[in-house]
Protein backbone atom coordinates (compact mmCIF):
# COMPACT_ATOMS: atom_id res chain seq x y z
CA UNK A 1 0.00 0.00 0.00
CA UNK A 2 1.42 3.07 -1.19
CA UNK A 3 0.95 6.28 1.07
CA UNK A 4 -0.45 9.28 -0.87
CA UNK A 5 1.82 12.04 0.06
CA UNK A 6 5.47 12.51 -0.28
CA UNK A 7 6.74 14.41 3.14
CA UNK A 8 9.86 15.87 3.64
CA UNK A 9 11.17 14.03 6.21
CA UNK A 10 10.43 10.25 7.63
CA UNK A 11 11.80 9.56 10.77
CA UNK A 12 12.72 6.02 11.61
CA UNK A 13 12.52 5.61 15.57
CA UNK A 14 11.19 7.49 17.79
CA UNK A 15 13.85 6.98 21.28
CA UNK A 16 14.84 10.51 22.50
CA UNK A 17 17.45 10.87 19.37
CA UNK A 18 14.54 10.80 16.73
CA UNK A 19 11.99 12.48 18.58
CA UNK A 20 14.47 15.40 19.30
CA UNK A 21 15.86 15.37 15.95
CA UNK A 22 11.79 15.52 14.99
CA UNK A 23 11.30 18.64 17.53
CA UNK A 24 13.93 20.70 15.79
CA UNK A 25 12.37 20.13 11.94
CA UNK A 26 8.79 20.71 13.48
CA UNK A 27 10.25 23.85 15.10
CA UNK A 28 11.76 25.45 12.09
CA UNK A 29 8.86 24.89 9.95
CA UNK A 30 9.64 21.80 8.85
CA UNK A 31 5.72 20.16 10.17
CA UNK A 32 5.39 17.59 7.20
CA UNK A 33 7.62 14.57 9.08
CA UNK A 34 6.76 11.12 9.90
CA UNK A 35 7.61 9.24 12.61
CA UNK A 36 7.76 5.58 11.92
CA UNK A 37 8.24 3.62 15.24
CA UNK A 38 8.41 -0.16 15.35
CA UNK A 39 7.40 -1.01 18.86
CA UNK A 40 4.21 0.14 20.70
CA UNK A 41 5.08 3.41 21.99
CA UNK A 42 7.95 5.87 22.07
CA UNK A 43 10.63 6.12 24.28
CA UNK A 44 12.69 3.46 22.97
CA UNK A 45 15.76 2.21 25.45
CA UNK A 46 13.60 5.21 27.87
CA UNK A 47 11.41 2.08 29.23
CA UNK A 48 9.34 2.21 32.01
CA UNK A 49 7.53 -1.06 33.74
CA UNK A 50 5.53 -1.68 36.74
CA UNK A 51 6.75 -3.85 38.77
CA UNK A 52 6.19 -4.87 42.56
CA UNK A 53 3.45 -1.83 42.31
CA UNK A 54 6.54 0.58 41.43
CA UNK A 55 7.72 1.59 38.31
CA UNK A 56 11.03 0.65 37.44
CA UNK A 57 12.93 1.43 34.63
CA UNK A 58 13.92 -1.65 32.06
CA UNK A 59 16.50 0.78 30.05
CA UNK A 60 18.18 3.89 31.43
CA UNK A 61 17.44 4.76 34.59
CA UNK A 62 20.70 7.36 35.52
CA UNK A 63 21.13 10.63 34.36
CA UNK A 64 24.66 9.94 34.27
CA UNK A 65 26.83 13.72 34.71
CA UNK A 66 25.18 16.37 36.99
CA UNK A 67 26.57 18.55 39.44
CA UNK A 68 29.41 20.15 36.95
CA UNK A 69 30.94 23.15 34.62
CA UNK A 70 28.30 22.24 32.25
CA UNK A 71 24.60 21.73 32.81
CA UNK A 72 23.45 18.20 31.33
CA UNK A 73 20.56 18.96 28.95
CA UNK A 74 18.97 15.70 30.09
CA UNK A 75 19.26 17.18 33.80
CA UNK A 76 17.21 20.29 32.27
CA UNK A 77 14.82 18.55 31.04
CA UNK A 78 14.26 16.44 33.77
CA UNK A 79 13.98 19.59 36.43
CA UNK A 80 11.58 21.01 33.76
CA UNK A 81 9.34 18.22 33.89
CA UNK A 82 9.50 17.92 37.89
CA UNK A 83 10.75 14.04 37.37
CA UNK A 84 11.37 12.51 40.71
CA UNK A 85 14.92 11.53 41.00
CA UNK A 86 17.09 10.33 44.20
CA UNK A 87 20.86 10.54 44.04
CA UNK A 88 23.19 7.58 43.55
CA UNK A 89 25.93 7.23 45.87
CA UNK A 90 28.47 4.72 44.93
CA UNK A 91 30.97 5.56 46.85
CA UNK A 92 30.88 2.77 49.17
CA UNK A 93 30.12 0.01 46.90
CA UNK A 94 33.49 -0.97 47.45
CA UNK A 95 33.00 -1.74 50.86
CA UNK A 96 29.93 -4.08 50.66
CA UNK A 97 31.61 -6.84 49.03
CA UNK A 98 30.71 -10.03 50.22
CA UNK A 99 32.17 -13.59 49.83
CA UNK A 100 30.45 -16.83 48.79
CA UNK A 101 30.44 -17.41 52.21
CA UNK A 102 28.78 -14.42 53.57
CA UNK A 103 31.30 -12.64 54.97
CA UNK A 104 32.40 -9.38 53.77
CA UNK A 105 35.96 -8.43 52.74
CA UNK A 106 37.49 -6.04 55.27
CA UNK A 107 37.43 -2.80 54.04
CA UNK A 108 41.36 -2.40 53.96
CA UNK A 109 41.26 -5.14 51.45
CA UNK A 110 38.64 -3.83 49.76
CA UNK A 111 40.08 -0.61 49.18
CA UNK A 112 43.59 -2.27 48.59
CA UNK A 113 42.16 -4.13 45.52
CA UNK A 114 39.98 -1.25 44.27
CA UNK A 115 43.23 1.08 44.09
CA UNK A 116 45.01 -1.47 42.59
CA UNK A 117 42.74 -2.13 40.05
CA UNK A 118 42.41 1.68 39.27
CA UNK A 119 45.83 2.29 38.94
CA UNK A 120 45.96 -1.02 36.83
CA UNK A 121 43.52 0.37 34.55
CA UNK A 122 44.84 3.57 34.33
CA UNK A 123 48.36 2.37 33.36
CA UNK A 124 46.42 0.20 30.29
CA UNK A 125 44.45 3.13 29.13
CA UNK A 126 47.18 5.40 28.93
CA UNK A 127 49.07 3.61 26.68
CA UNK A 128 49.85 5.17 23.21
CA UNK A 129 46.58 3.48 21.05
CA UNK A 130 48.38 2.03 18.46
CA UNK A 131 50.56 -0.07 20.57
CA UNK A 132 47.51 -0.24 22.72
CA UNK A 133 45.38 -1.70 19.35
CA UNK A 134 48.22 -3.90 18.93
CA UNK A 135 48.57 -5.12 22.64
CA UNK A 136 44.52 -5.99 22.71
CA UNK A 137 44.68 -8.09 19.12
CA UNK A 138 47.78 -10.28 20.71
CA UNK A 139 47.18 -10.82 23.95
CA UNK A 140 50.09 -8.67 25.30
CA UNK A 141 51.27 -9.68 28.73
CA UNK A 142 51.52 -5.80 29.26
CA UNK A 143 47.75 -5.43 29.72
CA UNK A 144 47.01 -8.77 31.12
CA UNK A 145 48.09 -8.07 34.49
CA UNK A 146 44.76 -10.65 34.89
CA UNK A 147 42.38 -10.27 37.94
CA UNK A 148 42.35 -13.73 39.78
CA UNK A 149 40.86 -13.89 43.18
CA UNK A 150 37.13 -13.67 43.47
CA UNK A 151 37.62 -10.04 44.82
CA UNK A 152 39.75 -8.89 42.13
CA UNK A 153 37.76 -10.39 39.25
CA UNK A 154 34.31 -8.51 40.81
CA UNK A 155 36.61 -5.07 40.91
CA UNK A 156 37.32 -5.58 37.64
CA UNK A 157 34.32 -6.49 36.50
CA UNK A 158 32.58 -3.18 38.16
CA UNK A 159 35.14 -1.25 36.76
CA UNK A 160 35.57 -2.12 33.31
CA UNK A 161 32.03 -2.82 32.77
CA UNK A 162 30.54 0.00 34.95
CA UNK A 163 32.64 3.08 35.44
CA UNK A 164 35.94 2.71 33.01
CA UNK A 165 34.09 0.87 30.11
CA UNK A 166 35.61 4.43 28.52
CA UNK A 167 38.73 6.25 27.70
CA UNK A 168 39.36 8.59 30.91
CA UNK A 169 38.96 11.32 31.16
CA UNK A 170 35.40 10.71 30.39
CA UNK A 171 33.58 13.56 28.38
CA UNK A 172 30.32 12.91 30.24
CA UNK A 173 31.57 13.73 33.94
CA UNK A 174 34.22 16.18 32.80
CA UNK A 175 31.52 18.36 31.33
CA UNK A 176 28.45 17.53 33.25
CA UNK A 177 30.07 16.76 36.71
CA UNK A 178 30.14 13.34 38.24
CA UNK A 179 27.04 12.64 40.15
CA UNK A 180 24.40 10.27 39.25
CA UNK A 181 20.39 10.41 39.77
CA UNK A 182 18.45 7.64 39.23
CA UNK A 183 15.05 8.18 38.04
CA UNK A 184 12.69 6.90 40.42
CA UNK A 185 9.27 8.15 39.23
CA UNK A 186 5.90 6.30 38.59
CA UNK A 187 5.44 8.60 35.31
CA UNK A 188 8.85 7.24 33.86
CA UNK A 189 12.07 8.52 32.57
CA UNK A 190 10.22 8.54 29.05
CA UNK A 191 7.91 10.88 30.55
CA UNK A 192 10.44 13.80 29.06
CA UNK A 193 9.76 12.30 25.46
CA UNK A 194 6.13 12.56 26.24
CA UNK A 195 6.67 15.99 27.25
CA UNK A 196 8.85 17.12 24.16
CA UNK A 197 7.10 15.35 22.03
CA UNK A 198 3.83 17.27 23.00
CA UNK A 199 5.41 20.25 22.01
CA UNK A 200 5.06 19.49 18.04
CA UNK A 201 3.14 16.57 18.13
CA UNK A 202 -0.71 16.50 18.79
CA UNK A 203 -1.90 15.17 22.00
CA UNK A 204 -4.79 14.78 24.58
CA UNK A 205 -4.81 13.26 27.63
CA UNK A 206 -1.29 12.33 27.49
CA UNK A 207 -1.80 10.83 24.74
CA UNK A 208 -0.14 11.11 21.27
CA UNK A 209 -2.92 11.79 18.59
CA UNK A 210 -0.87 12.92 16.00
CA UNK A 211 -0.82 10.57 12.76
CA UNK A 212 2.96 11.85 11.92
CA UNK A 213 3.53 9.24 14.78
CA UNK A 214 3.35 5.37 13.61
CA UNK A 215 3.53 2.79 16.39
CA UNK A 216 3.69 -0.54 15.85
CA UNK A 217 5.42 0.14 12.04
CA UNK A 218 8.85 -1.88 11.38
CA UNK A 219 11.26 -0.19 8.77
CA UNK A 220 12.52 -3.00 6.39
CA UNK A 221 13.73 -1.26 3.44
CA UNK A 222 14.69 2.22 2.59
CA UNK A 223 15.33 2.96 -1.28
CA UNK A 224 17.20 6.37 -1.59
CA UNK A 225 18.38 7.98 -4.61
CA UNK A 226 19.66 11.72 -5.68
CA UNK A 227 15.82 12.38 -6.02
CA UNK A 228 14.43 11.15 -2.84
CA UNK A 229 13.94 8.06 -0.17
CA UNK A 230 11.17 5.53 -0.19
CA UNK A 231 10.44 3.50 3.23
CA UNK A 232 8.71 0.08 3.04
CA UNK A 233 7.63 -1.12 6.07
CA UNK A 234 6.85 -5.17 7.20
CA UNK A 235 3.38 -4.91 6.93
CA UNK A 236 4.00 -3.59 3.10
CA UNK A 237 3.19 0.44 3.32
CA UNK A 238 4.92 2.30 0.70
CA UNK A 239 6.26 5.71 1.87
CA UNK A 240 7.71 8.56 0.12
CA UNK A 241 10.28 11.28 1.36
CA UNK A 242 12.83 14.14 0.41
CA UNK A 243 14.70 12.69 3.10
CA UNK A 244 15.03 9.84 5.73
CA UNK A 245 16.44 9.81 9.37
CA UNK A 246 17.65 6.83 10.69
CA UNK A 247 17.44 7.08 14.49
CA UNK A 248 18.06 2.89 15.10
CA UNK A 249 20.78 1.75 17.82
CA UNK A 250 24.06 0.11 15.80
CA UNK A 251 22.85 -3.74 17.42
CA UNK A 252 19.92 -2.74 14.86
CA UNK A 253 21.82 -1.42 11.96
CA UNK A 254 24.36 -4.80 12.12
CA UNK A 255 21.69 -6.74 12.29
CA UNK A 256 20.25 -5.99 8.82
CA UNK A 257 16.79 -5.54 9.89
CA UNK A 258 16.48 -2.69 7.49
CA UNK A 259 18.06 -3.42 4.09
CA UNK A 260 19.43 -0.17 2.06
CA UNK A 261 18.93 -0.04 -1.33
CA UNK A 262 21.25 0.68 -3.14
CA UNK A 263 23.28 -0.67 0.37
CA UNK A 264 25.63 1.36 2.21
CA UNK A 265 29.08 2.28 1.23
CA UNK A 266 31.62 0.08 2.89
CA UNK A 267 33.24 3.26 5.17
CA UNK A 268 29.98 3.08 6.32
CA UNK A 269 29.31 -0.26 7.13
CA UNK A 270 32.64 -0.96 7.82
CA UNK A 271 32.86 2.00 10.76
CA UNK A 272 29.49 0.73 12.10
CA UNK A 273 30.75 -3.20 11.93
CA UNK A 274 33.72 -1.86 14.26
CA UNK A 275 31.21 -0.04 17.03
CA UNK A 276 30.52 -2.83 19.91
CA UNK A 277 27.30 -2.86 21.76
CA UNK A 278 27.23 -3.58 25.09
CA UNK A 279 24.23 -5.90 26.45
CA UNK A 280 23.61 -4.89 29.75
CA UNK A 281 21.09 -6.14 31.95
CA UNK A 282 19.31 -5.29 35.05
CA UNK A 283 17.38 -7.88 37.19
CA UNK A 284 14.64 -7.33 39.13
CA UNK A 285 13.41 -9.50 41.97
CA UNK A 286 10.34 -8.97 44.22
CA UNK A 287 10.85 -9.93 48.07
CA UNK A 288 7.89 -10.49 50.76
CA UNK A 289 10.07 -8.30 53.16
CA UNK A 290 13.51 -6.71 53.06
CA UNK A 291 16.42 -8.95 54.77
CA UNK A 292 19.65 -6.96 53.05
CA UNK A 293 21.30 -4.19 55.14
CA UNK A 294 19.84 -0.89 54.60
CA UNK A 295 21.10 2.69 56.05
CA UNK A 296 23.69 4.97 54.41
CA UNK A 297 26.15 3.31 52.27
CA UNK A 298 24.41 0.57 52.01
CA UNK A 299 22.66 0.63 48.34
CA UNK A 300 25.15 -0.60 46.12
CA UNK A 301 26.55 -4.05 47.41
CA UNK A 302 29.02 -6.57 45.60
CA UNK A 303 29.31 -9.94 45.14
CA UNK A 304 32.68 -11.34 44.37
CA UNK A 305 32.90 -15.19 42.85
CA UNK A 306 35.00 -16.78 40.72
CA UNK A 307 33.10 -16.15 37.75
CA UNK A 308 33.46 -12.80 36.23
CA UNK A 309 30.23 -11.06 36.35
CA UNK A 310 28.51 -13.73 37.89
CA UNK A 311 24.91 -11.68 39.48
CA UNK A 312 27.98 -8.89 40.82
CA UNK A 313 26.35 -6.01 41.17
CA UNK A 314 23.60 -5.20 43.55
CA UNK A 315 21.53 -2.26 44.91
CA UNK A 316 18.43 -2.45 46.90
CA UNK A 317 15.41 0.35 45.79
CA UNK A 318 14.99 1.26 49.30
CA UNK A 319 16.53 4.63 48.69
CA UNK A 320 14.15 5.24 45.42
CA UNK A 321 11.11 3.55 47.00
CA UNK A 322 10.68 2.54 50.54
CA UNK A 323 9.36 -0.35 51.78
CA UNK A 324 9.34 -1.64 47.39
CA UNK A 325 11.27 -4.56 48.53
CA UNK A 326 13.07 -4.81 45.41
CA UNK A 327 16.31 -5.97 45.08
CA UNK A 328 18.20 -5.66 41.42
CA UNK A 329 21.41 -7.32 39.81
CA UNK A 330 22.71 -6.12 36.91
CA UNK A 331 24.31 -8.17 34.50
CA UNK A 332 26.44 -7.69 31.46
CA UNK A 333 27.49 -8.69 27.42
CA UNK A 334 28.22 -12.78 27.92
CA UNK A 335 26.01 -13.20 30.63
CA UNK A 336 23.27 -10.88 30.20
CA UNK A 337 23.12 -13.11 26.80
CA UNK A 338 23.22 -16.55 28.51
CA UNK A 339 20.63 -15.04 30.98
CA UNK A 340 18.25 -13.95 28.34
CA UNK A 341 18.43 -17.42 26.49
CA UNK A 342 17.05 -19.51 30.12
CA UNK A 343 13.98 -19.47 31.76
CA UNK A 344 13.08 -16.95 34.13
CA UNK A 345 12.80 -19.48 36.48
CA UNK A 346 16.21 -20.69 36.16
CA UNK A 347 17.61 -17.13 36.71
CA UNK A 348 15.33 -16.64 39.70
CA UNK A 349 16.96 -19.95 41.26
CA UNK A 350 20.78 -18.69 40.53
CA UNK A 351 19.82 -15.33 41.57
CA UNK A 352 18.72 -16.91 44.85
CA UNK A 353 21.69 -18.81 45.10
CA UNK A 354 23.84 -15.91 45.19
CA UNK A 355 21.47 -14.03 47.97
CA UNK A 356 21.45 -17.49 50.38
CA UNK A 357 25.58 -17.09 49.75
CA UNK A 358 25.41 -13.67 50.97
CA UNK A 359 22.95 -13.26 53.78
CA UNK A 360 22.28 -16.95 55.07
CA UNK A 361 19.84 -19.91 54.11
CA UNK A 362 16.57 -18.60 55.97
CA UNK A 363 16.33 -15.84 53.60
CA UNK A 364 12.43 -15.49 51.58
CA UNK A 365 11.70 -17.01 48.28
CA UNK A 366 11.28 -14.24 45.30
CA UNK A 367 7.98 -13.73 44.85
CA UNK A 368 8.57 -11.96 40.89
CA UNK A 369 11.22 -11.38 39.34
CA UNK A 370 11.84 -9.05 35.69
CA UNK A 371 14.36 -9.86 32.99
CA UNK A 372 14.61 -7.38 30.33
CA UNK A 373 15.75 -8.63 27.32
CA UNK A 374 17.47 -6.44 24.75
CA UNK A 375 20.09 -8.63 23.24
CA UNK A 376 17.01 -10.54 21.76
CA UNK A 377 14.97 -7.77 21.10
CA UNK A 378 15.02 -7.48 17.56
CA UNK A 379 14.13 -3.71 17.64
CA UNK A 380 17.58 -3.03 19.86
CA UNK A 381 20.03 -6.08 19.53
CA UNK A 382 21.96 -4.58 22.34
CA UNK A 383 22.02 -2.00 25.46
CA UNK A 384 24.32 1.02 24.01
CA UNK A 385 27.31 1.72 21.58
CA UNK A 386 30.75 0.93 23.08
CA UNK A 387 33.14 2.74 21.10
CA UNK A 388 36.60 0.00 20.45
CA UNK A 389 39.20 1.32 23.21
CA UNK A 390 41.46 2.00 19.61
CA UNK A 391 38.64 3.68 18.05
CA UNK A 392 39.69 6.73 15.91
CA UNK A 393 37.98 9.61 15.01
CA UNK A 394 37.05 8.81 11.35
CA UNK A 395 35.34 5.43 12.78
CA UNK A 396 33.20 7.94 14.35
CA UNK A 397 32.69 10.54 12.06
CA UNK A 398 31.37 7.46 9.47
CA UNK A 399 29.16 6.34 11.73
CA UNK A 400 27.67 9.80 12.02
CA UNK A 401 27.91 10.86 8.21
CA UNK A 402 24.75 10.68 6.10
CA UNK A 403 24.69 9.29 2.71
CA UNK A 404 23.34 11.25 -0.02
CA UNK A 405 19.87 11.72 1.72
CA UNK A 406 19.53 9.28 4.49
CA UNK A 407 20.93 10.63 7.55
CA UNK A 408 21.78 8.90 10.93
CA UNK A 409 21.57 9.49 14.72
CA UNK A 410 20.85 7.88 17.68
CA UNK A 411 23.43 7.81 20.91
CA UNK A 412 26.25 5.76 18.72
CA UNK A 413 26.84 9.01 16.56
CA UNK A 414 27.52 11.63 19.57
CA UNK A 415 31.47 11.23 19.53
CA UNK A 416 32.27 12.40 23.27
CA UNK A 417 28.35 10.98 24.62
CA UNK A 418 28.13 7.65 22.98
CA UNK A 419 26.10 5.37 25.36
CA UNK A 420 23.99 7.88 27.02
CA UNK A 421 20.44 9.07 27.63
CA UNK A 422 21.98 12.97 26.71
CA UNK A 423 24.34 11.77 23.85
CA UNK A 424 20.88 10.67 22.68
CA UNK A 425 19.03 14.09 22.57
CA UNK A 426 22.43 15.80 21.91
CA UNK A 427 23.01 13.46 18.74
CA UNK A 428 19.43 14.17 17.61
CA UNK A 429 19.75 17.94 17.88
CA UNK A 430 22.86 18.08 16.04
CA UNK A 431 21.32 15.76 13.56
CA UNK A 432 17.93 17.88 13.29
CA UNK A 433 20.42 20.62 12.64
CA UNK A 434 22.32 19.50 9.75
CA UNK A 435 19.78 18.49 8.18
CA UNK A 436 18.21 21.81 8.29
CA UNK A 437 20.71 23.19 7.17
CA UNK A 438 20.70 20.54 3.73
CA UNK A 439 17.12 21.42 2.96
CA UNK A 440 17.60 25.07 3.01
CA UNK A 441 20.68 24.65 0.90
CA UNK A 442 18.71 22.23 -1.47
CA UNK A 443 16.10 25.13 -1.54
CA UNK A 444 18.63 27.69 -2.79
CA UNK A 445 20.13 25.22 -5.22
CA UNK A 446 16.61 24.91 -6.57
CA UNK A 447 15.39 28.72 -6.58
CA UNK A 448 19.17 29.07 -8.54
CA UNK A 449 18.01 26.41 -11.17
CA UNK A 450 14.85 28.41 -11.16
CA UNK A 451 15.87 31.60 -12.27
CA UNK A 452 18.55 29.98 -14.93
CA UNK A 453 16.00 28.30 -16.44
CA UNK A 454 13.71 31.51 -16.92
CA UNK A 455 16.05 33.53 -19.69
CA UNK A 456 16.78 30.13 -21.32
CA UNK A 457 13.19 29.33 -22.19
CA UNK A 458 13.07 32.80 -23.55
CA UNK A 459 16.26 32.90 -25.89
CA UNK A 460 15.09 29.15 -26.96
CA UNK A 461 11.02 29.14 -27.54
CA UNK A 462 8.76 31.18 -29.75
CA UNK A 463 5.97 33.67 -27.83
CA UNK A 464 3.54 30.76 -28.58
CA UNK A 465 5.76 27.84 -27.68
CA UNK A 466 6.67 29.22 -24.64
CA UNK A 467 3.13 29.85 -23.58
CA UNK A 468 2.56 25.92 -23.92
CA UNK A 469 5.72 25.14 -22.34
CA UNK A 470 4.88 27.13 -19.54
CA UNK A 471 2.07 24.86 -18.92
CA UNK A 472 4.47 21.94 -18.89
CA UNK A 473 6.54 24.15 -16.50
CA UNK A 474 6.44 21.79 -13.66
CA UNK A 475 7.33 18.66 -15.47
CA UNK A 476 10.24 20.40 -17.27
CA UNK A 477 11.01 21.71 -14.04
CA UNK A 478 11.07 18.29 -12.15
CA UNK A 479 13.53 16.95 -15.27
CA UNK A 480 15.87 19.71 -14.67
CA UNK A 481 16.13 19.64 -10.75
CA UNK A 482 15.98 15.76 -10.80
CA UNK A 483 19.03 16.65 -13.43
CA UNK A 484 20.84 19.32 -11.43
CA UNK A 485 20.53 17.57 -8.31
CA UNK A 486 22.59 14.72 -9.56
CA UNK A 487 24.90 17.06 -10.36
CA UNK A 488 25.00 18.52 -6.84
CA UNK A 489 24.72 14.72 -5.14
CA UNK A 490 27.69 14.04 -6.86
CA UNK A 491 29.35 16.82 -4.83
CA UNK A 492 27.56 16.92 -1.26
CA UNK A 493 28.74 12.85 -1.29
C1 LIG B 1 19.59 -1.50 30.12
C2 LIG B 1 20.07 -0.12 29.73
C3 LIG B 1 20.55 0.73 30.70
C4 LIG B 1 20.97 2.03 30.36
N1 LIG B 1 21.36 2.87 31.35
C5 LIG B 1 21.59 4.17 31.06
C6 LIG B 1 21.73 5.11 32.11
O1 LIG B 1 21.60 4.78 33.29
N2 LIG B 1 21.98 6.40 31.77
C7 LIG B 1 22.10 6.81 30.47
O2 LIG B 1 22.34 8.01 30.23
N3 LIG B 1 21.92 5.93 29.44
C8 LIG B 1 21.65 4.63 29.71
N4 LIG B 1 21.38 3.74 28.71
C9 LIG B 1 21.54 4.18 27.31
C10 LIG B 1 20.35 5.03 26.83
O3 LIG B 1 19.16 4.40 27.14
C11 LIG B 1 20.48 5.21 25.31
O4 LIG B 1 21.75 5.76 25.01
C12 LIG B 1 19.41 6.12 24.69
O5 LIG B 1 18.15 5.94 25.27
C13 LIG B 1 19.38 5.84 23.20
O6 LIG B 1 18.44 6.65 22.54
P1 LIG B 1 18.35 6.54 20.95
O7 LIG B 1 17.31 7.48 20.51
O8 LIG B 1 19.70 6.68 20.37
O9 LIG B 1 17.92 5.04 20.62
P2 LIG B 1 16.58 4.24 20.99
O10 LIG B 1 16.02 4.71 22.25
O11 LIG B 1 16.94 2.80 20.90
O12 LIG B 1 15.58 4.62 19.80
C14 LIG B 1 15.59 3.95 18.58
C15 LIG B 1 14.17 3.54 18.24
O13 LIG B 1 14.16 2.90 16.95
C16 LIG B 1 13.16 1.91 16.95
N5 LIG B 1 13.44 0.97 15.85
C17 LIG B 1 14.40 0.03 15.77
N6 LIG B 1 14.34 -0.61 14.59
C18 LIG B 1 13.32 -0.05 13.90
C19 LIG B 1 12.75 -0.27 12.62
N7 LIG B 1 13.25 -1.21 11.81
N8 LIG B 1 11.68 0.46 12.23
C20 LIG B 1 11.18 1.43 13.03
N9 LIG B 1 11.69 1.68 14.27
C21 LIG B 1 12.74 0.97 14.69
C22 LIG B 1 13.30 1.28 18.33
O14 LIG B 1 12.13 0.59 18.70
C23 LIG B 1 13.57 2.52 19.21
O15 LIG B 1 12.36 3.04 19.72
C24 LIG B 1 20.94 2.46 29.01
C25 LIG B 1 20.43 1.59 28.04
C26 LIG B 1 19.99 0.34 28.39
C27 LIG B 1 19.38 -0.56 27.34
Amino acid sequence: MESQNRCSVIIVGAGISGITAAKVLAKNGVEDILILEASDSIGGRLKKHDFGSVSVELGAGWIAGVGGRKSNPVWELAVQTGLRTCFSDYSNARFNIYDRSGEKFPSAVADYTYKKAVASAIQKLGTDQDSLHTAYASDDPRISTKPETPIELAIDFILHDFEMAEVEPIATYVDFGEREFLVADERGYEHLLYKMAEEFLFTSDGKILDNRLKLNTVVRELHHSRDGVTVTTEDGCVYKANYVIVSVSIGVLQSHLISFNPSLPSWKTEAIEKCDVMVYTKIFLKFPYKFWPCGPGKEFFIYAHEKRGYYTFWQHMENAYPGSNILVVTLTNEESKRVESQSDQETMREAMGVLRDMFGTDIPEATDILVPCWYNNRYQRGSYSNYPIYADSQMVENIKAPVGRVFFTGEHTSEKFNGYVHGGYLAGLDTGEALLEEIKAEKERETNNESMLQPLLAITLSKTEAVASLRNYDIHRQLFHSNSKRGLAEVTL
